[in-house]
C-alpha cells in the first residue's frame, strides 16, 4: 500500500511537473513573441527616425528639381566629360549704373488663392538677405539695393507656400534685343510636406540669384547652379563669379575710366569650371 500510494504520488507529481512545464513552454513563447514584435517595433523606430533625419538634414533630401524656365537638358549637349556652367544673358540698361535693386515681399503666396498669405518670417526674409549679401559681396562692381518700391525693383522676389516639387522660380524677362530687363523670383518654403530650413530657403535664394544674373545650370553636381538645389553647394564660388563676368560681360569688362562699352550680349555659352 505504501509502495503504491507512493507511486502514484510520484505520478501525480510526475503529471504536474509536466504541466507545469508546459506552462513555463507557453510562457516561455510568449516572452520571445513579444520580446520579438518589441524588436520590431524598435527596428521600426530607429529606421523611421533615422530616415527623418537624413531626409532634413542629409544625403537623401526629396528630389528639389528645379524645372524652372532656364533648364532644358538638351542645353548640356556636347559638354560631356567637362563641368561647365552654361550663360544665358546678359542684363540691359538696368544694368549701366551697376546697380540692381530689389523687393522681397512681405506676405508668403499661397497656393490656389489670390489673397496673400500670412506674413513671412523673419527667418526667411533674412535667409534671403544674406543670399543676396553673398552675391553682392562676391561680384565685383555690382551692388544690390533694397527697394521698398515693388514697381521699381529690378529684381522682385516672393516666398510661397511649399507643396509641389519646385524650390523655386526665376523668370527672366527681356527687351526686344534679348537683354535682361527684370526678374521675379519665387521661392518656396518647403516641398514634399518639409519645411525648408533656413540654410536650404538662402541656398535657394543663391541658385535664383544666380539665374537672375544671366546663369543658366551647371552640368554637374557639388555646384551652386546645379540642377537640383540639395546637390549643389551652398556658396557662391569661382566659376558662378566667373559666369557672371562672362553673362554681363558688356559691363564687367568696361575700362576704368567708367566709359560705357555697348550693351551687348554674352559672347559664350559657357564657362569652363575644371579649368
Ligand atoms: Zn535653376
Amino acid at each position: 500500500m505504501v509502495v503504491v500510494n507512493s507511486s502514484s504520488d510520484k505520478c501525480s507529481n510526475e503529471e504536474g511537473d509536466d504541466s507545469k512545464k508546459n506552462i513555463d513552454y507557453s510562457n516561455d513563447k510568449k516572452r520571445k513573441y513579444y520580446t520579438y514584435i518589441a524588436f520590431a517595433f524598435a527596428i521600426l523606430a530607429v529606421v523611421s527616425i533615422a530616415y527623418l533625419v537624413m531626409t532634413l538634414y542629409g544625403p537623401f533630401q526629396p528630389p528639389l528639381s528645379f524645372y524652372d524656365s532656364v533648364y532644358n537638358e538638351r542645353e548640356f549637349d556636347g559638354y560631356s566629360g567637362r563641368d561647365v556652367i552654361l550663360v544665358c544673358c546678359s542684363w540691359g540698361e538696368e544694368l549701366a549704373d551697376g546697380e540692381l535693386t530689389y523687393f522681397i515681399g512681405a506676405n508668403i503666396i499661397t497656393q490656389g488663392q489670390n489673397n496673400l498669405g500670412e506674413n513671412i518670417d523673419s527667418g526667411s526674409i533674412e535667409a534671403v538677405t544674406r543670399a543676396i549679401q553673398e552675391w553682392n559681396s562676391k561680384i565685383e562692381r555690382l551692388t544690390f539695393t533694397e527697394t521698398s518700391e515693388r514697381r521699381n525693383a529690378d529684381i522682385e522676389i516672393y516666398i510661397r507656400e511649399g507643396g509641389n516639387e519646385r524650390a523655386g522660380i526665376t523668370k527672366n524677362y527681356y527687351d526686344s534685343y534679348g537683354f535682361i530687363t527684370k526678374s521675379y523670383v519665387i521661392i518656396s518654403n518647403g516641398a514634399f510636406g518639409f519645411g525648408f530650413s533656413d540654410n536650404q530657403i538662402e541656398q535657394i535664394a543663391k541658385h535664383e540669384i544666380g539665374h537672375v544674373l544671366g546663369l543658366g545650370h551647371a552640368n554637374f553636381d557639388g555646384n551652386l547652379m546645379a540642377v537640383q538645389v540639395n546637390r549643389g553647394s551652398g556658396s557662391v564660388d569661382d566659376c558662378e563669379i566667373e559666369a557672371v563676368y562672362k553673362a554681363n560681360e558688356w559691363w564687367f569688362d568696361k575700362s576704368d575710366d567708367g566709359k560705357l562699352s555697348y550693351i551687348q550680349p554674352p559672347t559664350t555659352e559657357h564657362v569652363e569650371c575644371n579649368s
